[in-house]
């Protein structure tokens, strides 16, 4: 079995190297050279392009930044799609549109070729141990074939329905991550003004109801000022563009959502869309006056 993998950025490079770890042989292909040469160094081939990747691939999985990148790299000139095995199975991990895995798809089964969409959660440190969480549309025969692969990068991969349901499944968890991250924030502000240690506040609460794994992993980096991605809020303000546009498609108010995409935008203004999206706690500084740190 051997795999090609097109997109060697933040997660797709941590992710690649598990699947090398865990012995399948491997070709590899992103637009920036140098990330290839990263990968190929730890033992991948290294492909030209993602057609290349794809005349040498059974299963090829894409981790690409949003819909036009994953069009472009699957259905674009020099594409996926011209040099793809009519047995192959495609299986792109990036958050895109629900309806541009849908279409994307539609292309392939054109040539008898099955895709999955199957996005993650659980950011960098995850990518990094193998333990994502993924989430998946499509055939159900195609989830089978592939799922034990989809084991190696992520210690769950659930099947969620047709293809498009895995990155509904990924807007859902962007809205819970973003509004959570939202409450954190306006939480500890509160706290700090009120002169109360936010690392004492995070400390006493972490084990009750507030409880949650958005705050376990994003507080300690509130404390110490550490907004380096991780998650650049650039994406996160992309999965919540595509979160408004679905949910207005079929029908969804989602006014919360949409109050946080403008506390991001806020953000992206001052020049911070490239800070992880934990800083979204500086939104709610600047309204206060006040900064969430680590006292003494
Ligand atoms: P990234 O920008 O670090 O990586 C994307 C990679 O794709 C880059 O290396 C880029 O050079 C490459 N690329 C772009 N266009 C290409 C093309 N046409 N052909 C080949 N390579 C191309 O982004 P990331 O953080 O790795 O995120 C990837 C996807 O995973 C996004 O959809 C993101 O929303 C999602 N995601 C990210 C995180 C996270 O914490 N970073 C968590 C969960 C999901």
């Amino acid at each position: 079995m051997r795999i090609g993998f097109i997109g060697l950025g933040i997660m797709g490079k941590p992710m690649a190297r598990n699947l090398l770890k865990a012995g399948y042989d491997h070709v590899v292909y992103d637009i920036v050279e140098a990330n290839t040469n990263d990968v190929v160094a730890d033992g991948a081939a290294a492909g030209s392009s993602p057609r290349n990747v794809a005349e040498q691939a059974d299963v090829v999985i894409t981790m690409l930044p949003n819909s036009p990148e994953v069009k472009q790299a699957v259905l674009g000139e020099g594409g996926v799609i011209e040099g793809v095995r009519p047995e192959a199975i495609v299986v792109d991990m990036s958050s895109i549109a629900p309806l541009a895995a849908q279409e994307v798809a539609a292309e392939l089964l054109k040539k008898n070729v099955k895709m999955l969409d199957a996005p993650v959660s659980g950011g960098e440190p995850k990518a990094i141990d193998g333990t994502l969480a993924i989430m998946v549309g499509g055939p159900q025969d195609a989830f089978d074939a592939v799922k034990e692969i989809l084991l190696k990068m992520g210690a769950s991969a659930v099947r969620c329905g047709d293809i498009g349901a895995g990155n509904v499944t990924k807007l859902a968890n962007q809205i819970i991550v973003a509004l959570n991250i939202a409450a954190v924030s306006e939480a500890m502000v509160l706290a700090t003004k009120a002169d109360v240690d936010p690392e004492n506040v995070f400390n006493a609460i972490k084990g009750g109801l507030a409880g949650s794994t958005v705050m376990n992993a994003k507080m300690p980096l509130i404390l110490e000022r550490n907004f380096k991605p991780g998650f650049r809020m650039e994406l996160h303000i992309k999965d919540l563009q595509n979160a408004l546009d679905t949910a207005h498609e079929i029908g969804v108010p989602v006014p919360l959502t949409g109050q946080v995409m403008e506390f991001m935008q806020a953000l992206k203004v001052a020049g911070k869309q490239k800070d992880d999206h934990g800083g979204l706690v500086q939104f709610y500084e600047q309204l206060a006056g006040t900064e969430v740190r680590r006292k003494g």
